[in-house]
């Protein structure tokens, strides 16, 4: 592997192929932030337009910080995992209380906040502040495995591999560049090589040897798995719920049509019971409600 050819390709190819998001317009840490916790588990199209009304409403973590936790999982509305929305509002009270109001741009000090593992802390790293870390999601991981290692890799190999491929300096467009190519040309089903300035530069150790199977991207760093069916399921029920709160308190006995279960009341009751143990709802008297 010859590093900066594969560099030199992946950053020229780049130049003319990257996505135009908002997120990508901006180096405020705190609006970095917000975006990363909002991509972990949503797709691009449904975070954009919640993104800017969020930021709207929250342009900082001091004003976050100061509203009411259920006014950000209202502000959440759409992008589903609603725990994410809770954690990002304790996180905007610990960066007020620990911080001085300013996301901090240490590993060690973003990790410490609610929310933020390590891919998150990294991205946020990286595009806010422009450090030379490698950013592994899901699709960075597939590329590492496919185009660089050629087989599976554990997730501290791949943050290693990622971390020693950033070119000095580069941090952020480097970053940006593998997740554009894993996200929209070295796709996790039917990558497509016939377009990939890797397989161009013959720098792809994958194609290179003739995409032997198992492919290497399976099981690496996390990539796989998917998410488990969300129709029928405890989180779909918990997603009418707190859909439900969003507009306005709900009544313990309109619990289980809220969850749409209404011949299942028991099972609305321990979805309420777990909002209610997670912070994401308040029980008053008979009523439950945002916090
Ligand atoms: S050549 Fe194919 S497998 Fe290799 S990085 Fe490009 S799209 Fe992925």
């Amino acid at each position: 592997m010859r590093t900066p050819i594969f560099q030199t390709a992946l950053l020229e190819w780049s130049g003319g192929a990257r996505r135009d998001l908002p997120w990508r317009q901006t180096r405020d840490p705190w609006a970095v932030l917000v975006s990363e916790v909002m991509l972990q588990q949503t797709q691009v199209a449904r975070v954009t337009p919640a993104y800017a009304a969020f930021l709207s409403r929250f342009p900082t973590p001091t004003a976050c910080a100061q509203a009411p936790a259920g006014d950000v999982v209202r502000a959440w509305a759409g992008l589903g995992y609603n725990r994410r929305a809770l954690s990002l509002h304790r996180a905007a009270v610990e960066v007020v209380d620990r911080f001085g109001g300013s996301v901090p741009g240490g590993l060690d000090d973003l990790v410490s906040l609610p929310g933020v593992g390590p891919y998150t802390a990294r991205a946020v790293q990286a595009f806010a502040w422009e450090v030379d870390v490698g950013v592994v999601d899901t699709n960075a991981a597939r590329v590492l495995a496919r185009a660089v290692a050629g087989r599976r890799l554990a997730p501290a190999e791949a943050q290693s591999l990622a971390d020693s491929m950033v070119p000095e300096g580069r941090g952020w467009d480097w970053n940006q560049a593998v997740l554009d190519l894993g996200a929209t040309v070295c796709r996790r089903h039917l990558p497509r090589c016939d377009r990939c300035p890797l397989a161009v530069a013959q720098e792809c150790t994958w194609a290179a040897g003739g995409h032997a199977q198992p492919d290497p991207a399976n099981g690496s760093a996390g990539v796989g798995g998917g998410q488990s069916t969300f129709t029928g399921s405890d989180r779909q029920g918990r997603g009418r719920l707190i859909d439900a709160l969003r507009v306005a308190p709900v009544a313990l006995g309109a619990v289980a049509p809220a969850c749409g279960w209404p011949d299942d009341p028991d099972r609305a009751s321990r979805v309420a019971d777990g909002l209610v143990g997670e912070g994401l709802a308040v029980l008053d008297g008979d009523v439950l409600r945002l916090p």
